[in-house]
């Protein structure tokens, strides 16, 4: 039993339009599913990724309308790497960003920037053994374009090895250097890693990340909730969240971890060709959905004006 890799990482917004123009119109991640947060759902739930939402592309936005920002502190996720095709493709993503209005930092070979609400990302040229997870967009070479997510850094709590035994042990991650992991399955390899303790407790917010989900095959997933409760994490039961099932925990670091099962994935409800363009609604909360519909603020569909992506 391996898990593949990252499924999907969820972030707290305060701006559900400028989440959609700087993800889809400036990263180019394809917008894969437009529903609500399924315990609150007069707030939006944004998925974006490639152009399937294959696992491994998928970063995911609770919108919170208002929230303060955030700052994350010990015990929480801090940065974001994204995989490139090239080193070509970082100086092609240092111009867009700073046309866009980003400022950019190339260091050590990843390029860092901050997306609208301060979430910090790296770029950086993705493990050459890891699929190509790519969306299209107009304005985005193939050559170029965002290959997937390729790992997260978190701020340690003050003991580094807090969680060694979970990851290790039950998650079969494995350490290649002191705080530093991989998690390796399907054809995916994933990095994990931490720094420090900074000297601060986070803040959860706008800018910042609820929660990671690794990927399950569908026939692993009540074998992982058996072994992250035998290594003394309190799972949750296993919920259905109509794209995917799913169990949560909270890591000893204090990282809330999910594990979330390929199927049925997001064509289950939408005609593939036309993923996110409409407002996606589970069974429980349809018989609401005009209510809702005043509630949510129209998002549009980022594609409408697109014109056909580059062949390159
Ligand atoms: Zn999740």
């Amino acid at each position: 039993m391996e898990l593949e890799g990252m499924h999907h990482i969820t972030m707290i917004t305060g701006d559900a339009r400028k989440n959609v123009d700087f993800y889809s119109g400036v990263l180019g991640l394809r917008l894969v599913k437009k529903t609500v947060n399924f315990d609150a759902p007069q707030a939006y739930h944004l998925y974006f990724g490639d152009e399937k939402g294959s696992p491994g592309s998928i970063l995911t936005w609770f919108e919170f309308a208002g929230a303060a920002p955030g700052n994350p502190g010990a015990g929480m996720i801090h940065t974001i790497q994204l995989g490139v095709p090239s080193e070509a493709s970082l100086e092609f993503w240092a111009h867009r960003l700073a046309d866009n209005g980003h400022t950019t930092e190339a260091v050590d070979g990843v390029l860092r920037f901050a997306d609208f609400e301060g979430l910090q990302y790296e770029l950086a040229v993705a493990d050459p053994g890891n699929p190509r997870l790519q969306a299209e967009h107009p304005e985005v070479p193939a050559e170029h374009a965002i290959t997937g997510v390729q790992g997260v850094r978190a701020f340690a709590t003050h003991e580094i090895d807090a969680d060694r035994e979970l990851l290790m042990g039950a998650l079969g991650f494995t350490e290649v250097a002191a705080g530093e992991y991989v998690v390796e399955g399907g054809g995916v390899r994933f990095r994990f890693g931490y720094d420090p303790h900074p000297g601060y407790g986070g803040r959860e917010g706008t800018g910042t990340v609820h929660h990671i989900a690794w990927h399950s095959r569908d026939e692993d997933h009540e074998g992982w909730r058996e072994r992250a409760g035998a290594a003394g994490a309190q799972v949750t039961q296993v919920i259905d969240r109509d794209y995917f099932k799913a169990i949560y925990f909270r890591q000893p670091q204090g990282i809330l971890f999910e594990i979330a099962t390929t199927s049925p994935g997001f064509a289950v409800d939408e005609d593939p060709g036309h993923l996110g363009e409409e407002l996606r609604l589970p069974a429980q909360h349809e018989h609401r959905r005009a209510q809702l519909e005043q509630i949510l603020k129209p998002l549009g569909d980022p594609r409408a004006n697109s014109a056909q992506p580059p062949t390159s």
